[in-house]
């Protein structure tokens, strides 16, 4: 179990902070080597000097996902170096302004559905050849309970959660019948930034920590997963097959 993943290249992107820290960090653990993507550089620099100090490694890309040309070049970038991607975590993503739909300048909302959305689909486009070259490519995808809810002043993101969800169960239809599987990932409430945003009087000791995640989000990654499409929610470690309403 301690190495399921030596020799295996893995993408994480929002691997500066929060979910995303921990699952690199999770990931290079178990032997991968960690191709991690954020904006800021001290975070993914405390990231690696975790990693390596661990005896793991990294190779750093500080890139804003809203460069569609930059992912693009990624996939070319990874294409030359490993000419294979074994595991993909589209991990980063913003909440957004909350308010009512008609007070969402458009500005946020194209920003929203950049990172959110638009991003994991150019991700899906660059990515994809490589991770159908691995013997076992794994995708997976943190969407949120906003998907499904509807709530009031939290409608950006969870068009943008929504959407995310129609995306890879349509990538995990369209791959199938060959090696790659991808699935989504409910984490609930955690502790970490965006969660203290989103909820700022809400005691962040009363929940969970990013690294209680690490191990069942790794279990959806790891080589020997066969599902594909399915929503894995954390707060009732089930995972949930979708159902067609018509
Ligand atoms: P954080 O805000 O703590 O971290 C978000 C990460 O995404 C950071 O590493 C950030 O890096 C990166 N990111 C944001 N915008 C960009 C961008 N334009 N380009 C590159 N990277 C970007 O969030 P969490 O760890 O809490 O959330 C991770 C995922 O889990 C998100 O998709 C979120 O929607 C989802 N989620 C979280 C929940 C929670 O309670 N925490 C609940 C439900 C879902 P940087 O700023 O350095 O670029």
């Amino acid at each position: 179990m301690a190495n399921r993943f030596e020799g295996r290249v893995a993408v994480v992107t929002g691997a500066s902070r929060g979910i995303g820290y921990q699952v690199a960090k999770g990931l290079a653990a178990e032997g991968a080597h960690v191709v991690a993507i954020a904006r800021t550089v001290g975070g993914l620099e405390d990231l690696d000097d975790e990693i390596q100090a661990a005896g793991g490694s990294t190779t750093l890309v500080p890139l804003d996902l809203t460069d569609m040309d930059a992912i693009d070049r990624l996939g070319a970038a990874i294409h030359e170096r490993w000419g294979k991607l074994d595991v993909l975590i589209g991990n980063a993503g913003i909440l957004g302004v909350l308010s009512p739909l008609g007070h969402i300048s458009i500005k946020d909302w194209d920003k929203l559905m950049a990172v959110n959305v638009t991003a994991n689909w150019r991700l899906i486009r660059s990515l994809d050849p490589l991770l159908r070259t691995s013997d076992a490519g794994r995708a997976a995808f943190l969407s949120s309970g906003a998907a499904h809810k509807c709530r009031p002043f939290w409608g950006g993101y969870s068009v943008t959660k929504a959407a995310l969800e129609a995306l890879v169960r349509t990538y995990a239809a369209e791959t199938a019948s060959g090696t790659v599987r991808a699935n989504l990932v409910n984490p609930g409430p955690m502790r970490t930034a965006m969660r203290a945003k989103a909820m700022p009087g809400e005691d962040p000791q009363s929940l969970p920590e990013p690294a209680e995640l690490v191990g069942p989000l790794l279990d959806l990654v790891a080589p020997d997963f066969n599902e594909t499409g399915k929503l894995y929610d954390f707060p009732t470690r089930t995972l949930i097959e979708y159902t067609s309403m018509v």
